[in-house]
């Protein structure tokens, strides 16, 4: 058996045309004759609105709470009718929603008298968007004539009890999967699941995180040893830059595990590799796809990336940084210095993105935030400080760079006209990162894009959509 796991996020079912794509994607892996299993998130924006709602009620705010739900009751109710015209199906999937909303409801109000909001209650709020979702597209595919059939994520993704952020009971998960699923598989149906949902070994409802739907799809094609893991996304995978900044960027072809979560960090907002490291680690290939853009085949991410011709893979950029320059020569770097230092940014909760130090001095960046004045006062306790905002990190990514002598002063000469504050190459040894000013980022990103994507190896980035434009 061919099984495909297959991913929807929330615009891939934000509307009945979308999930119309969706079910003829689906219905395009049967006729290929792979056994997909689907995951969907919640149709978009919804988990913001239910947290939104939370929020309203546990502030007191009755009526706000429940319009919030009175307008997600409609989206899902129009979205059913447009989708699912059988009337005895119709009729069903209405009373199912409208069900779920009278116990999403009777929360909320419940929440407006208590007026503590409890991770416990808010992952049993937002897990209704999932719980909808996943019934509104089991419906719609069987109207289409997929055999679809629901099951509920919270009997088999089992989590401990970190509400909002459960890790998965993996034992567990690889026990219960299978036994839920397979028979469904071997019925020949297609089971649909919400993700994101699951539940602790008492039952009750946890959430994985925020993104967590990528996690479920792992997860679940971990278990049941999946031939590959589909995410359908908005976006036709993982570009060489952002199109916008630099307009003949290409599409990744193939990328690693590793490359992948190094973009990742810089808000490559395909997804979140840790997610997927369930896949990862059993070997399973990761498809990023569009659902917009079906034919598109997107970016398959492997636990080993294959042989490139050209170093680097993508070029990302974080925006919105300062830099804090530490200078003590009175400390001359003696024992336990760092870790004061550290223990500052602890203290303010700010996590560190690069460092580097000489002999007396240490520069660090960070995300601008508002507690850099606060930090710096306890920071000069110790040292002399300067902090400084409006920085960029640019991160170039690639496997190919390792043990690769010579890249460093190709990348410095690509850019030698612009100012670099401060250098890493990070210890994985296939990302070479530097700072410069944000308002120089943009001309960074299109030098070096120039100076090592003009002629990339075919079988690993797009060119082919490159060469279309160009005979246009
Ligand atoms: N619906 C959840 C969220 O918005 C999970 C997901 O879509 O992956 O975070
Ligand atoms: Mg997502």
């Amino acid at each position: 058996m061919k099984i495909v796991v297959m991913k929807f996020g929330g615009t891939s079912v934000e509307d009945s045309a979308a999930i119309g794509r969706t079910a003829a994607i689906v219905a395009s892996r049967t006729a290929m004759g792979k056994s997909p299993v689907v995951v969907v998130s919640a149709m978009a924006k919804v988990t913001d609105q239910l947290l939104r709602a939370a929020t309203a009620a546990s502030q007191g705010d009755r009526a706000g709470a429940l319009a919030i739900s009175s307008r997600l009751r409609c989206r899902h109710r129009d979205t059913a009718a447009d989708l699912v015209k059988d009337a005895a199906e119709s009729v069903a999937l209405a009373r199912l929603i409208d069900e779920k909303f009278a116990a999403l409801e009777e929360i909320l109000r419940g929440l407006s008298a208590i007026r503590e909001l409890t991770p416990r209650i808010a992952d049993l709020i937002v897990s209704h968007g999932e719980r909808l979702s996943s019934r509104v597209v089991t419906a719609a595919f069987r109207e289409r004539g997929i055999d679809a059939v629901h099951v509920d994520a919270r009997e088999f993704i089992i989590t401990d009890s970190e509400f909002q952020k459960a890790a998965p009971i993996h034992d567990l998960i690889e026990k219960r999967t299978p036994e839920k699923l397979a028979p469904h598989l071997r019925s020949n149906l297609v089971p649909v699941i919400g993700g994101f949902i699951a539940s602790n070994e008492a039952g009750l409802t946890t959430t994985l995180g925020r993104g967590g739907s990528d996690y479920t799809g792992a997860l679940v094609g971990g278990a049941l040893d999946a031939e590959t893991i589909e995410i359908w996304t908005d976006v036709d995978g993982i570009m060489t830059a952002d199109p916008r900044v630099c307009p003949d960027a290409l599409r990744v072809k193939e990328i690693s595990f590793e490359e992948a979560a190094e973009l990742a960090y810089f808000g490559a907002k395909v997804l979140h590799p840790a997610t997927i490291l369930p896949a990862v680690k059993k070997n399973i290939p990761v498809q990023v796809l569009n659902s917009r853009n079906a034919a598109c085949e997107g970016t398959r991410i492997v636990s080993l990336a294959p042989h490139c011709k050209s170093p680097f893979k993508s070029i990302a950029v974080k925006k919105k940084l300062s830099i804090i320059d530490i200078v003590a020569s009175r400390m001359l770097m003696s024992h336990g210095y760092m870790s004061q230092m550290f223990a500052i940014f602890d203290k303010h909760k700010c996590p560190v993105d690069m460092v580097s130090t000489s002999e007396v001095s240490v520069s660090l960046t960070v995300d601008s935030n508002s507690s850099l004045p606060k930090i710096a006062a306890d920071l000069s306790k110790l040292a002399d400080v300067k902090y400084e905002g409006r920085k960029a990190l640019v991160c170039m990514v690639g496997e190919d760079i390792r043990g690769q002598s010579g890249i460093a002063a190709q990348v410095f000469n690509a850019i030698r006209h612009i100012n670099v504050r401060m250098i890493s190459q990070g210890a994985s040894e296939i990302n070479m990162s530097f700072m410069i000013e944000e308002d120089d980022a943009d001309e960074a990103v299109r030098s070096l894009h120039a100076a090592f994507f003009q002629n990339p190896d075919p079988a690993v980035f797009d060119v082919e959509a490159r060469k279309l434009a160009a005979s246009l």
